[in-house]
C-alpha cells in the first residue's frame, strides 16, 4: 500500500488511533515506535471497510436485538407481573433473574456516564466493548466502549472497569464483550506514564463474549 493510504498508528495500549506524525499516543501517551508493543498501521481502506463492517453488523444486529428485547420484556411482564418491583437500583443484585435484570438495564451514553458516575451509584447498565486489558486476580477488565464514528478520525476510547461479579468463563483481550452490570462508582487507575485516569466503574453480573479475539 501506498505511504500516501496510511492513515495512522492504533495503539497497541488503549486502541486509539493516532495521527502518523505522532510518536506518543494521544491518549495514553505509549511510545508508538516501541518494538516490543509495536502500533498497528492504519491504512484507508482497511479503516473504511471495519466503519463500513461495522455499520451493516450494527443494522443486522439491532432488528435481531429489537425482536428479542421486545420478546424478553412481554415474556417477563407476563411472568413477573405486579408483584415485583422494577426499581433501578434496589434489591440484592445477584438474586435477580438474568431476563429481569436485562429488562431493567440502561445503555447510559458514555460522556453521561462519566461526568456523573456518583449520581447513577446502583443503577443496572447494560454496555458493549472491547476488552483492552485483563486482571485475573482479582477478576477486572478495562473495556473500551467507544464505537467507531465515521465522521472522526480520532477515537478517543471510552474505558469502563469492570469488576467480575459474573460467573462467565475467562475473557481474552480484544474479545468483544455484552455486560450488564450495576454502577459501583468512579475508580481511578495509573496509566503507562504514571498519570492517573478516573473512569466509570461497573459490577458485571452477567458477561457475554460476543466476538471471540480472532473471529471476523
Ligand atoms: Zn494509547
Amino acid at each position: 500500500m501506498k505511504d500516501d493510504d496510511l492513515l495512522g498508528y492504533r495503539c497497541p495500549t488503549c486502541k486509539t488511533i493516532n495521527p502518523k506524525h505522532v510518536k506518543y499516543c494521544v491518549h495514553c501517551g505509549h511510545w508508538l515506535l516501541d518494538d516490543t508493543f509495536k502500533a498497528e498501521p492504519i491504512y484507508r481502506d482497511t479503516y473504511l471497510k471495519q466503519i463500513r463492517s461495522y455499520t451493516t453488523k450494527k443494522k443486522r444486529f439491532s432488528l435481531k436485538t429489537f425482536l428479542l428485547v421486545a420478546g424478553i420484556l412481554f415474556a417477563s411482564l407476563v411472568l413477573i407481573g405486579s408483584l415485583t418491583s422494577h426499581s433501578l437500583t434496589t434489591s440484592p443484585v445477584t438474586t435477580i433473574p438474568f431476563e429481569e435484570f436485562k429488562a431493567t438495564a440502561v445503555d447510559l451514553p458514555y460522556d453521561e456516564l462519566a461526568r456523573n458516575t456518583e449520581k447513577y451509584k446502583g443503577t443496572r447498565v447494560h454496555c458493549v466493548g472491547d476488552v483492552v486489558q485483563v486482571i485475573e486476580n482479582p477478576p477486572v477488565l478495562r473495556i473500551n466502549v467507544a464505537k467507531p464514528k465515521p465522521d472522526k478520525f480520532i477515537l478517543n476510547p471510552e474505558i469502563v472497569w469492570i469488576t467480575r461479579k459474573d460467573s462467565a468463563g475467562r475473557v481474552l483481550e480484544n474479545d468483544t464483550v455484552e455486560i450488564w452490570g450495576t454502577v459501583k462508582g468512579p475508580r481511578t487507575y495509573r496509566a503507562v506514564l504514571g498519570q492517573s485516569i478516573t473512569v466509570p466503574e461497573i459490577e458485571s453480573y452477567y458477561l457475554v463474549v460476543t466476538r471471540k479475539v480472532g473471529d471476523k
